[in-house]
Order: C-alpha cells, then structure tokens, then sequence
C-alpha cells in the first residue's frame, strides 16, 4: 500500500488546542436563484411567502437558542439574538420590497440580489474586522431565508465520529446544526477570528484555524487531518511520528489549560511569596463562563467598545448598564476593570461620520480623545459605569493617553456624571480611576500620571505600534514589531518605576502578558497584575509558582545593557529557561 503524502498547511489560529480527526467538508450551496418573472397580480403572494419565510427563520433561530441553553451553553444564546437583528435589518427588507415591486421578479431572486449587494457593501469599507463579521453574520442568516424561500431543510448531518469540519467560511448555523461533541476541530480557508462561530468553538474548547489559503483545494472528504489551533498549522494525512508528538504536545496543553488539573481559581504567589493576580481580557459578557472555567482572578481589561460596534447607534446608558452590571455581579469580589471607549484606528462605527475624514487615522481621534470630542456619550458611559458600580468591584480605565490635561478632563467627567446621578438620587459606587500606558509619552511621563490616578495598565499592543512608528495592522511591516525591542522593555521598566514610586498598583493587558518569556522579566520590575486571553491563564499560574523574583532580579542585570531585540530575546529565554520546567516550551 502506498503511503499517502503528509502536506502541512497553514492559517491563523483561532482557538487553541490540539484535534484530529477525519476530514468533514461542508460545502456552500453555490446554486443560484434562478431570475423568474412574475406578474402584478402575483406580487402580494410573493410578499406574503418573503414575510412568513422571514417569520419561520426567526422561529428556528429562536429554536436553536432555546436548544443550546437547554444544553446548558447559555453563553452562545445571545448569538441568536446578533442574527435576529440582521435578519429584521429594516434596511434589507425594505430593499426588497420595493425591489421587488419594481422588477418583478421572484421574492428569492430579489432578496440574493439584495444581500449580495449588501455584503459587498460592507466589505468594500475595508479590512474592518467587525464589518466582516457583519457580512458573516447576514449571509448566514441569508442562507437560512433562501433555504425557506425554497422549501429547502437545514443541514442535518448525522456525526459519529470525531470530525475536522472544513469550510470556505463556516456560519454559526452551520455549526449549531451539528452535534458539537462530534466535532473535533475546525479549519476554514476564510472567516475571521472574532467570529461568532469562532467565538462557539472556542468558548466550546473545540480547537480552530482560519484563513488557510488553498484549504478545499488540497483536503478531500474523510483525510486524516491534524490540528495545531494554537499554532494555526494543520498536517493532512499526518505520519505515525507526527501523531505521537502532537498527543505529547495535547497532554502538556491540557495540563497547562487546566482542563485535566485542578484549576488555580485564587491569585498565586512566586516562590518567595510575591502575589500576582492573572485576570482575563474579555470583549462581551458572554465570555465570562469562559474566564471562570479558566480561574481568572477578575477581569482586567474589559474592552467595551465591542458593544458600540454591535449596532448603527450608540448603545443607550441602560443597555450598558445591564451589561456592566452583569460582569460586576459575576466576577464579585474579583475586580472588573472597564476601559472606556476606545474606538478609531481599526475600530470603526458608522455614526462618528466625521472618522472617515481622517488621513492617518491610528495617529487620529482614537481612545479618550473620542470621548472628550463626543462628550455626551461618554458622560452616558460612565454614569453606566458609575450606577454598575453598586453591584460589584468595579475600576475604570482610560485608553490611548498621551498628556495630563486627558486625565484632568476625563476624571471631570466623573465627577459631572456623579453630580447628575447625585441629583436624579441615582445610587452609583466609588472607582477607582487607571489609565492605559500605550504610548511612549505616558510613560516617559509616568511619574507625573501616576500622581493623578490609581492605577497603571500596559496596553503593550499599542505601545510597540507607537514606539516603533510601526503599524500593528500591517503586514508589510510586520516584521518590525518587536516586543522585545530594548526601547519596549526600557519603556516598561519606566512606567513601572514611576508606579513603584508614587505606590501605585501596574498591570500588563497587551498580548506581551502572557508570553512566558517576559514573565520574569514583568515580576521583577514589580509588575504583579497580569491579563490576558483566558485560555493562558492556567498556564501563567502555573508558571508563576516557580519563579523566584529575588533571584530574577540578580539574572536580569545584563538586559539593561542589550542593544537589540536579538540580544534582550536571548537574554529572556535563558532567564526564563533556568527558572521554568522544559514542558512549558512544549505546549
Ligand atoms: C493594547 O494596546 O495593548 C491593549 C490591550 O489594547 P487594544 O489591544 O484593545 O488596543
Ligand atoms: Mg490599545
């Protein structure tokens, strides 16, 4: 017999996590609605079938979160309701209508035609995540209008066996369709990250890799396949060597996950009894059972501007106080820390229209200069943030500060928001006041921030971005974004000097948080809150207890003589390699 050809293939990854399985593709129908004619007098019947194929569709929706909160996944219910408000999008179907009654053709003629024009709108603005996901999300619910319009059923696939879904772009219904303890991993030559299919996978722990070009073209029905999702690598028809080194590689990962072990859900201490907490980085509500499973000690960065990107208007203050209010009261006593708006740059929303004007819009309005330009909003925000307060442990977190009179007009805007609630005789909490450290001013200005506020949080992401004139989003000058270029870890050591200093409380949130290397590097500089992606949060516990940060400090000497990011790197790895047991490489 002769031996099939293992071929590795690459893609982003999107949920962590090691699977394998054998290939399932799931096909995207590509027929299209024939254009059939039809005449006046038809026109209310088409109507009447457009009304109740929309109506069925709501009903099935409505099903299918019924069905996963009777699983017990409540968290991925409110899914459904993102699809629900695409599916009654005002705007789509009023195109339709009057398309309809203007062409006279068929009802799913009309509504294809619409929805194509529609997607293609959206991903003419941009490389926008979140417009993407947008387009994801209409062509899902899309798929499931025509499927009606057409007397078609759902999916219906019966799974027995683990299987790697493969797809062009797979659709949330496409994945609820299935029984997900069957599905073993997901690789998609499209689709994006923050998915809401890729939010399932991963709040499911169901590893996945998007964006892998060339993927239908080189993966045939029931292959072998082998996932890497922490890697983004796949290996079709995998060697009997490769499948031994991956379960090696998937026990360390379940060790390290917790998923096996006892899950550290308290802060840990080093060797010599330093206190670190490990909270996570969360974007939505629905990511807090998630971020409990994983033992984070409070939230440490709550990224509230995914919910002004959710809808065509700014939230109201009830909708974000229902929301504030439910992470405080879940994460209680922990803390929740919840950075203000921080829109601009990549994150873009329709009703600021005066962002499109800018040139350079990473250098532009973004952050807290948003907030102090559309006051009104932001004063909605934290009187929100302020009336949360009362239900847990709640801290407020300013991003994108580059200057002091920022803090001076932002806390303010506290105080004004505390003086209305005061008035209306609204009760609202105490909270403590931090900004973000994302750009080399504020930490060449530390000392005097920390004067001002009660905590420092290192956005790292945006603080390499700014220090090496770098932009994070693109690829051609990808390789110039260097963590451990000397002048971040010079820049670090600053702000956490100053905060040392003035007795003030420094945290990590950027990516940089959870990378093993830099882990003694941040405990020695006094940085002793770190969050980040709730999936490393086991593994930076488990860490942690092996560190002695009296002795890392003597180890570190030569770091501050470094002249390049080479060097530091070096530097690092044998620090961090003398401390920790060689399986925290491996995983
Ligand atoms: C950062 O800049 O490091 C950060 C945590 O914020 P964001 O990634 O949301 O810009
Ligand atoms: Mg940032």
């Amino acid at each position: 017999m002769t031996e099939l050809k293992e071929t590795a293939m690459e893609g982003y990854p999107a949920s962590p996590g090691f699977a394998i399985g054998s290939a399932l593709i799931l096909k995207l129908e590509h027929e299209i609605v024939r254009q059939k004619k039809i005449l006046p007098a038809e026109l209310p019947g088409e109507l009447e079938r457009f009304e109740k194929a929309i109506l069925q569709t709501k009903e099935e929706l409505l099903r299918a979160k019924a069905s996963l909160s009777s699983l017990g996944l409540t968290v991925e219910e409110s899914l459904f309701d993102v699809q629900i408000l695409a599916l009654e999008d005002e705007m789509i179907l009023q195109a339709v209508k009057e398309k309809l009654q203007r062409d006279l053709i068929c009802v799913e003629a009309v509504y294809q035609d619409i929805i194509r024009s529609f997607i293609a709108g959206l991903n003419k603005i941009g490389e926008d995540e979140y417009l993407r996901e947008r387009a994801i999300e209409i062509r899902d619910v899309a798929k499931r209008v025509l499927k009606k319009l057409k007397g078609e059923e759902g999916y219906n696939l019966v799974l027995e066996a683990p299987k790697i879904l493969i797809a062009d772009v797979l659709l949330l219904s496409d994945l609820v369709s299935l029984d997900l303890r069957h599905v073993a991993g997901i690789v998609t030559e499209d689709g994006s990250r923050t998915s809401h299919a890729v939010i399932l996978a991963r709040s499911q722990g169901i590893p996945a890799i998007v964006g892998v070009q060339g993927l239908l073209e080189n993966v045939v029905n029931g292959q072998t396949i082998l996932v890497d999702g922490s890697k983004g690598i796949l290996i079709v028809n995998p060697t009997e060597e490769k499948r031994e080194a991956m379960r090696k590689q998937a026990l360390s990962y379940l060790y390290f996950t917790g998923n096996e072990e006892k899950v550290f859900s308290h802060p840990v201490e080093s060797l010599d009894g330093k206190k670190v907490t490990v909270s996570a980085n969360i974007e939505f509500p629905q990511d807090i059972p998630v971020m409990l499973k994983n033992g984070a000690d409070g939230i440490g960065l709550y990224r509230t501007e995914f919910l002004f990107l959710k809808s065509n208007r700014p939230p109201t203050e009830e909708e974000q106080y229902q929301q504030y209010k439910t992470v405080a009261e879940h994460a209680k006593p922990n803390q929740v820390i919840i950075r203000t708006l921080d829109l601009g740059a990549d994150k873009v929303v329709a009703y600021l229209p005066w962002r499109w004007m800018e040139e350079n819009p990473v250098l532009g309005a973004r952050g807290i200069r948003i907030s102090l330009k559309e006051k009104g909003m932001f004063k909605t925000q934290l009187r929100a943030i302020l009336r949360a307060a009362v239900e847990g442990n709640l801290a407020v977190m300013f991003p994108m500060i580059t200057d002091l009179s920022e803090v001076f007009a932002a806390k303010e805007m506290i105080e004004k928001a505390k003086a209305e609630l005061s008035a209306q005789g609204l009760p609202f909490g105490e909270l403590p006041c931090g900004i973000m450290i994302e750009t080399p001013s504020s930490c060449l200005i530390a000392e005097h921030l920390a004067q001002e506020v009660d905590f420092f949080s290192i956005g790292s992401n945006d603080l390499i971005q700014y220090t090496l004139a770098v932009d994070r989003m693109n690829n051609n000058v990808e390789y110039l974004y260097q963590p451990f270029h000397p002048s971040i870890l010079l820049l670090i050591r600053m702000a956490a000097e100053a905060a040392t200093k003035k007795n003030i409380p420094i945290g990590i949130c950027g990516e940089m948080s959870s990378d093993l290397l830099l882990l003694p590097f941040f405990l020695a500089l006094g940085i002793d809150r770190l969050s980040m992606g709730s999936v490393f949060i086991q593994r930076t516990k488990r860490a942690i207890q092996f560190l002695d940060v009296g002795k890392i400090k003597n180890s570190l000497e030569p770091l501050w003589r470094a002249k390049t990011a080479q060097e530091t790197f070096e530097i690092l790895n044998q620090v961090a390699r003398s401390f920790l047991p060689t399986c925290f490489f491996d995983s």
